[in-house]
């Protein structure tokens, strides 16, 4: 069976995504080297964004927990791998937010090599989440993140974030630009979901999609 790119899921996979979000999404480890990486047994979504994207926000309207916000926020791990195990069947994974202004030119994302050692090597990585504020549209760091992520060929899916900060007539704007934006990108999932955090558009729909994922691709 395909993943539906589309995204207008029906009722059974709505309700197949809120029950797999209702699990427990426990913290595992927050890692800092590949040598600390958790087994791959279960499939793997990372999710990634500039800082203030609205990451921690998205996540956690997604599994209706604040654990992310507190783990991810915690001094030292803010630009560590920090891995969760939701229901085990499916590892969220928080990265370090990319973008920041004074990143160097040898470290022009503001990552670590480890981040980039993780997306070219994981087996089990299935999808990459990348938000972008919806007001602000691409910038330079996400271009660099997706020109990384088509040459390592691992899939990824935009979501715009914020949306209830934008007259609904822009949200339109912006969403058709990103969308033509990655239109000949190899690795990019050709549709963009619209979120927000605060009203909650978008989310049972990025919970099937994560869910769809989780069934999909499951490991033995
Ligand atoms: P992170 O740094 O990417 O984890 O971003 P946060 O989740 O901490 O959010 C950054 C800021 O954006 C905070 O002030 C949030 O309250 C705000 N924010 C996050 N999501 C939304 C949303 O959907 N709508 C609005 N209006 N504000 C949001």
């Amino acid at each position: 069976m395909e993943i539906d790119h589309r995204f207008n899921f029906d009722d059974v996979k709505i309700e197949s995504g809120r029950k797999l979000f209702t699990q427990n999404c426990d913290f595992l480890l927050s890692v800092a080297s590949l040598s600390q990486l958790p087994d791959e047994n279960l499939p793997e979504v990372a999710f990634a964004g500039r800082s203030n994207v609205g990451k921690s926000s998205l996540v956690n309207a997604l599994t209706g927990r604040k654990t992310l916000a507190k783990t991810s926020n915690t001094p030292g791990r803010t630009r560590q791998l920090n891995f969760f195990n939701l229901g085990r069947r499916l590892m969220l994974v928080d990265m370090p937010g990319h973008g920041f202004a004074r990143a160097s030119k040898s470290d022009i994302l503001g990552w670590t090599g480890l981040v980039k050692d993780y997306l070219r090597g994981r087996v089990n990585l299935r999808r990459l989440i990348l938000l972008v504020y919806s007001r602000q549209g691409l910038k330079r760091s996400d271009v660099e993140l997706m020109d990384l992520l088509d040459e390592a060929g691992v899939t990824y899916q935009l979501v715009l974030t914020k949306e209830d900060k934008l007259k609904h007539g822009m949200v339109n704007t912006v969403h058709a630009k990103v969308i033509k934006s990655i239109a000949k990108r190899p690795a990019a999932n050709p549709n963009v979901i619209i979120t927000s955090a605060v009203k909650g558009d978008g989310i049972a729909e990025l919970r099937a999609l994560l869910t769809e994922i989780a069934e999909l691709t499951a490991i033995d």
